[in-house]
């Protein structure tokens, strides 16, 4: 099939969670949330994570904080999960408020905890190629796209638009590794790239990861490639009741008939995202028993 349903991928990861968890001895995994202030895309963001995880069977506990916490007081949140021995994997929701350094919070995190991945252990573990290594959740999402669809990655050009911590670095990382879904030749794009086009129709795998509605144009790709949108842009729509609709970063229309496959936005890559973060807390959950 053409167009790769996320959505029924990750419920497949989910329902397989929920076996794994069940047949746990011992206490339940437990994962809390830090979240602080009351942004509303983090408000979906963290609820729908919560519900995710007490479906599977996971144990899960929500820290509200005050947007105007300092930075010390969120260490100090940070250092409690820290040392909480029945909380096995957390995160802190970004964006964090401006006065909060990101970078300092999310390396505050105990390694063995962290299932966002966004620690420097933890992409420093991904490097060194170390299966310990909590992976970021929206390219561990990517692999398992496609794993799961029959993609080999070995041999093939991959390229990628788009160098963040959270998506672009990591999933170049994961192309390169001496894996059975890496092995391949990875290229990053970014704002400064010159000649985009020219590269990405080099594209057996494009993974768009800019941010900006129906950037990847159907000139911009290979005939037959598989094409990843990871791009979550939400556009004026006045025949929805929100005002809006969600786009991805690629021409969905205009591009889908010439490629071999690709995802849609919504229901591709973003479902992955929450169902990588409950696998990450149940090896997390594992790691800790043994
Ligand atoms: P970011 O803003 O941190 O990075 C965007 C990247 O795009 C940058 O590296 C930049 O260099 C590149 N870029 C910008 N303009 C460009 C241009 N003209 N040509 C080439 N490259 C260009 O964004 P991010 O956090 O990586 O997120 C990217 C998109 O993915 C956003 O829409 C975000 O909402 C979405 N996202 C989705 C998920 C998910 O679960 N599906 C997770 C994370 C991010």
């Amino acid at each position: 099939m053409k167009k790769i349903d996320g959505n029924a991928i990750s419920r497949e990861i989910i329902e397989e969670l929920k076996i794994d968890v069940a047949n746990l001895e011992g206490p339940k995994p437990c994962v809390a949330f830090i979240r602080v202030g009351e942004d509303p895309a983090s408000v979906v963001y963290v609820n729908k994570k919560k519900k995710i995880a007490e479906e599977i069977g996971i144990e899960s506990r929500l820290i509200l904080l005050d947007d105007k916490i300092s930075e010390s007081d969120l260490i100090c949140e940070v250092d409690r999960l820290n040392n909480d021995s029945s909380v096995h994997g957390f995160l802190i929701q970004t964006p964090l408020p401006n006065h909060i350094n990101d970078t300092i919070i999310l390396n505050r995190v105990n390694p063995e905890k962290d299932i966002d991945g966004f620690s420097y252990a933890n992409l420093g573990r991904l490097c060194q190629e170390n299966p310990d290594s909590f992976i970021a959740c929206t390219p561990a999402g990517i692999i398992e796209i496609l794993q799961r669809t029959n993609v080999k990655t070995e041999g093939k050009h991959v390229v990628i638009i788009g160098r963040s911590l959270i998506v672009g670095k990591p999933c170049s990382l994961l192309f390169l590794r001496r894996h059975l879904m890496g092995n391949a030749t990875v290229t990053v794009c970014h704002s400064k790239t010159a000649d985009l086009a020219s590269i990405t129709k080099q594209a057996d795998i494009l993974i768009a990861a800019i941010g900006k509605p129906n950037f990847v144009t159907v000139d911009m790709v290979k005939k037959n490639a598989v094409i990843i949108d990871v791009g979550i842009n939400r556009i004026k729509d006045d025949s929805k009741k929100s005002g809006y609709r969600l786009v991805g970063d690629v021409d969905f229309l205009n591009v889908e008939p010439v490629v071999d496959k690709i995802t849609p936005v919504p229901g591709g890559v973003g479902p992955m995202t929450v169902a990588m973060l409950m696998s990450n807390t149940v090896k997390a959950y594992k790691n800790s028993r043994n």
